[in-house]
């Protein structure tokens, strides 16, 4: 059996889990205080978030790459990037401002999924979303709206 799990829009079902892939918590350099994120594929091959265990640079072993390294990896690191343009807008296509919207608009990090999903598609049930402001299509009213009318005929609230 396959359940389909339908769900509003409560910004409580919209977390991340800590290991997502989100160019916003990378620093620029190598380790420091950052998540450990999870590896992914690019170009059909494993890339790790982080220094293998028999690093050369001690210091670095399993320690987050950064975004530059990420981007060096991937072949698309350009000097005189910046870490970040300063600009909010994320729906840039093919960006070249700063190592941040580089790495953002990677098909991985764009592909990251709610950690409601993750669970929940790991099991592989369904999840669909209703539309923002249309609570008509939310089948959960209409069960309410019948059990209410149910009881208002039927019970005496006594
Ligand atoms: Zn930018």
């Amino acid at each position: 059996m396959v359940a389909v799990i339908a769900f509003d829009n409560s910004s409580s079902y919209a977390k991340l889990a800590d290991d997502t892939l989100n160019a916003a918590y990378i620093n620029f350099n190598p380790g420091g205080k950052q998540p450990i994120m999870r590896d992914t594929i690019f170009n059909e091959q494993v890339q790790s978030m982080v220094f293998p265990a028999n690093y050369p640079n001690e210091n670095l072993r399993e320690k987050p790459k950064g975004m530059r390294v990420i981007l060096q990896e991937r072949g698309l690191w350009g000097s005189g990037l910046k870490g970040f343009c300063g600009n909010k807008e994320v729906s840039i296509e093919n960006p070249r401002c700063c190592v941040y919207h580089v790495l953002a608009a990677q098909e991985d990090f764009l592909n990251q999924k709610l950690i409601l999903q993750e669970v929940i598609e790991g099991l592989e049930h369904k999840v669909i979303f209703y539309l923002k402001f249309h609570c008509e299509l939310n089948y959960i009213k209409m069960y309410w709206r019948a059990s209410k009318r149910y009881t208002w005929q039927h019970c005496n609230y006594t």
